[in-house]
C-alpha cells in the first residue's frame, strides 16, 4: 500500500481534485470505482456477441464502402487508420517536461481515417449504414446477411432511401462522417451545429448536399433541437451523440482492428506488458466504445485514459461526483471554452458514463497551451498535423509519469516493475480533412500561445 493511501481516503483525494477541477487547473483521476474486469464479465450492458455483430456488419457493407469511397479500396472496404511510432516526438515530449519514459510510443492516425478523417467515422458510419440496413430490410430489399451489399451503389436502392432524413446535431465532426455517409445511400441529411463548428465544415457539408442549420448555442443545444426537429417527422432518423448505442457500438469494433495491428508489428500485450492508452474525450463515445472494446479482448492488461481539455473536464466531472450527465461544467463554474473544439461537451453522455463507471481507469486534463505545444511539436518533429482535439492524448505519459497521482496509478495497479516493457498508444482523433489554410492558422495561433 502506499504512503498516500494510508493518509488519504479516496473521498479525500476525490474532494481535492474537484477542487483543483473547479480552478481549471490540470489534474490526474484514478478512478475509485474501477472493478477488476474479470468480475465485470458477464454482467456487461454491451455483450461480445454486440460487438461481433457490429464487425460482421460493417463486413457485409464493406463492397458498397468500396465500390463508393475510392480512399477505401486498399483496405477493401474497411475504414480503418494506420498506426506508427512516433520516437521524434517522444524525444520531444520527454526534454519539454524533463522526464524520460521506456517502452514505444504510437500514434494511432485516425486523422487519417477514410471518408471524414476523424475517429467520428467509426461510430457515425456504422449507425447510418445499420440503419440503412434495417430499411432495407423492411422494405425486403435484401434477401438475407449474404446478399451483395454492392446494390446500395444502385438507384433502386438510393429513390428508395430519398424518402428518409437523417438528422444530427453536433460541433461539426459527427455531421460531416454521418452526412457525407448518409449522403451516399441516399438520405436527405439535416445536420444542427453548435456555434463552435468551424466554417469550412459547414461548407464542405453543404458541398455534399447536406442541410445545414446553424445554432448560435453550446453542443448540447445543438442536439436538443436536432432531436426535437427529428420527433416531429416520423421518416426522420435522429442521430443522438449523447445517448446512442448504436455510435458506441460502431466505435468499438476499432479494438480487434487495433489487436490485429499490434500483432502485425510483433507488440505483446499481456500482464507483463501492459498496453497504456490516451483518448481525447468529448461526450464520451469513442473513448468509451474503443475501451471497452479493448478491455474485451485485454481485460485490465490494457489501461485506459481519457483526455479533456481543463475548461471542459466534463466526464471526469461526472465520474468523480457520480452524477454522471446530471452534472455539467457549467454547474462548476467553468466556462467550457476551449481550443481543443471537437472535445468542447460540457455535459457527458448518460449512457457512456453509466456504461464506464466500473470499467473506466483513469483521466486527465490539460491546458489549451499544453494542447498548443503538442499541436506545433508534433507537426515540427514528425510533420504530423492534428486538430486541436486530437493532441489531447498526446500529453497521456507526461500525467501518468510526473504527476503524484499518476505514479500512485502505477503503483497501485503494480505497474512499477513493468514500465519496461509497456507500449504507449496516443490516439490521434482527426485533422487530415482540415483544409491547408486552417491547418495553417492552427498552427501560428497554437505557436503564439504556449
Ligand atoms: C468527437 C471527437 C472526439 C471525442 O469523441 P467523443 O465521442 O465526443 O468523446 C475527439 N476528437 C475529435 C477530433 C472529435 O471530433
Amino acid at each position: 500500500m502506499s504512503i498516500e493511501s494510508i493518509s488519504e481516503t479516496r473521498e479525500q483525494i476525490n474532494q481535492k481534485i474537484l477542487g483543483d477541477i473547479r480552478n481549471r487547473k490540470p489534474v490526474f483521476w484514478e478512478n475509485d470505482s474501477h472493478i477488476p474486469f474479470k468480475n465485470l464479465k458477464g454482467q456487461l450492458d454491451v455483450s461480445v456477441l454486440e460487438i461481433k455483430d457490429a464487425e460482421a456488419r460493417l463486413k457485409r457493407f464493406a463492397p458498397f464502402i468500396k465500390a463508393v469511397f475510392e480512399d477505401t479500396e486498399a483496405l477493401d472496404g474497411l475504414i480503418e487508420s494506420p498506426i506508427s511510432e512516433i520516437g521524434q516526438f517522444k524525444s520531444t515530449l520527454e526534454n519539454n517536461y524533463d522526464f524520460s519514459f521506456p517502452g514505444k510510443m504510437l500514434l494511432k492516425r485516425d486523422d487519417l481515417l477514410p471518408i471524414a478523417g476523424t475517429i467520428k467515422a467509426r461510430g457515425a458510419i456504422y449507425e447510418v449504414l445499420r440503419h440503412a440496413e434495417a430499411l432495407a430490410f423492411e422494405e425486403k430489399l435484401l434477401s438475407g446477411y449474404d446478399d451483395d451489399y454492392g446494390k446500395f451503389a444502385t438507384k433502386a436502392f438510393q429513390d428508395f432511401f430519398k424518402q428518409y432524413t437523417v438528422v444530427v446535431g453536433t460541433t461539426g465532426n459527427l455531421g460531416i462522417s454521418s452526412g457525407v455517409m448518409s449522403a451516399k445511400i441516399g438520405f436527405n441529411v439535416q445536420v444542427h451545429m453548435s456555434h463552435e463548428a468551424k466554417q469550412w465544415k459547414k461548407d464542405y457539408l453543404r458541398s455534399h448536399g447536406v442541410q445545414v442549420i446553424e445554432h448560435k448555442t453550446n453542443f448540447t443545444e445543438a442536439v436538443d433541437q436536432g432531436r426535437q426537429s427529428a420527433l416531429s417527422d416520423p421518416y426522420a432518423y435522429f442521430i443522438d451523440d449523447e445517448h446512442s448505442i448504436q455510435l458506441f457500438l460502431g466505435y468499438t469494433t476499432a479494438a480487434s482492428r487495433l489487436e490485429r495491428q499490434l500483432k502485425e508489428q510483433q507488440i505483446i500485450v499481456d500482464e507483463d506488458h501492459p498496453l497504456m492508452v490516451y483518448l481525447p474525450c468529448g461526450v464520451g463515445g469513442s473513448p468509451g466504445g474503443i475501451t471497452y472494446g479493448l478491455k474485451q479482448i485485454y481485460g485490465d492488461n490494457v489501461h485506459c485514459f481519457f483526455a479533456q481539455p481543463t475548461h471542459v473536464p466534463s466526464m471526469l466531472l461526472g465520474l468523480i461526483t457520480k452524477k454522471f450527465a446530471d452534472i455539467s461544467v457549467y454547474d462548476f463554474g467553468i466556462d467550457g471554452l476551449t481550443v481543443m473544439d471537437g472535445l468542447a461537451v460540457p455535459r457527458t453522455s448518460q449512457i457512456v458514463a453509466k456504461l464506464m463507471s466500473g470499467i473506466f481507469d483513469g483521466g486527465y486534463t490539460l491546458t489549451d497551451e499544453e494542447s498548443n505545444r503538442l499541436l506545433t511539436d508534433l507537426k515540427d518533429v514528425e510533420d504530423i498535423f492534428v486538430e486541436p482535439a486530437a493532441t489531447a492524448g498526446l500529453m497521456g505519459p507526461q500525467k501518468l509519469f510526473t504527476t503524484t497521482a499518476g505514479k500512485n496509478y502505477l503503483i497501485h495497479n503494480n505497474l512499477m516493475d513493468k514500465v519496461d516493457h509497456m507500449t504507449h498508444i496516443a490516439w490521434a482523433t482527426g485533422g487530415s480533412m482540415v483544409p491547408a489554410d486552417e491547418q495553417k492558422l492552427f498552427y501560428e495561433k497554437a505557436k503564439a500561445n504556449q
